[in-house]
């Protein structure tokens, strides 16, 4: 059906890709067998703030660090995160918590700079399609969030990661995020049933995005755990210390608080599932 060559499972063989993220004080695994849990701010705003939410989700048994340098901002007034200089915050959060880090890159210039600084590159939704982005991620050698594109079929993603695997790069983790719809109460409409195809299709490890894809901090916890149940490898949320004064994705972002209880929470439900986290 598919014409992709290097996504797809080889037939009736139940292969999985394990990605193992060097970088911090142990090696954080992706994969089967794993419920790997990534949060920090949309953007890193500030040095004071980035070093104490960090130091908060790792407490939290967080594994993996997020932060955005480099945002793509629908309106250029937006704010656009602190570029190199957030770079540089990430590496000394990593130095502090011991805890790897993932970025997104936004340009082909800049793939170098993220690669010294960050363990795991991420290629936004609105780059699924750059064709030249997902040739260089592939030949950076790192570890590559790819999320779908908000307007992306499944097979459209699979065919975008294999621009990727193609460079000779496997290390690519999958990340659905919600894609637009008809619907307009959520920011975007989360395919949960993509998970669980992606988990019979696919050998790559796929993980869920519950805060892109509601935009609302409610949401988040009963998505990530429809996430889980349906087979998810991992989580990516958006937590703030001040979500109302967040530059970017402030209502979608939980507390520390709320994400402490998201997070006992899959937890939990890894357990059920045998998956270690
Ligand atoms: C992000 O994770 O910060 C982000 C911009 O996500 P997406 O590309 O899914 O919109
Ligand atoms: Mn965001």
């Amino acid at each position: 059906m598919l014409g992709c060559k290097l996504a797809l499972k080889e037939d009736n063989i139940d292969q999985r890709t394990i990605i193992n993220i060097p970088g911090g004080q142990k090696t954080v695994t992706i994969g089967e067998g794993h419920c790997t849990i990534i949060a920090g701010p949309c953007a890193v705003e500030s040095r004071e703030a980035y070093l104490e939410i960090a130091l908060i989700m790792k407490e939290m048994g967080v594994h993996i660090l997020r932060g955005g340098a480099f945002k793509p901002r629908t309106s250029p007034y937006s704010f656009a995160g602190l570029g190199e200089k957030g770079l540089k915050i990430l590496a000394e959060a990593r130095e502090l918590t011991g805890l790897p880090v993932v970025t997104e890159v936004l340009d082909i210039r800049e793939m170098e700079k993220v690669c010294y600084y960050c363990d795991i590159i991420q290629i936004g939704s609105r780059n699924m399609q750059n064709f030249p982005l997902l040739k260089e991620a592939g030949r950076s050698g790192k570890p590559v969030i790819l999320k779908r594109g908000f307007a992306a079929t499944i097979e459209e993603w699979l065919f975008a990661s294999e621009y990727i695997l193609q460079a000779g790069n496997n290390q690519v983790i999958l990340c659905e995020r919600g894609i637009r719809t008809f619907e307009s109460m959520m920011r975007n409409t989360v395919d949960i049933g993509a998970v669980a195809l992606l988990k019979n299709l696919s050998h790559l490890p796929i993980i869920v995005d519950p805060s892109h894809a509601t935009g609302k901090r409610e949401l988040v916890k009963p998505v990530a755990r429809a996430a889980v149940s349906a087979g998810a490898d991992g989580l990516i949320i958006e937590v703030h210390q001040n979500p109302d004064k967040a530059l970017s994705d402030g209502p979608q972002s939980l507390t520390p608080d709320l994400f402490a209880d998201v997070a006992r929470d899959i937890k939990k439900l890894a357990q059920l599932y045998n998956k270690e986290c």
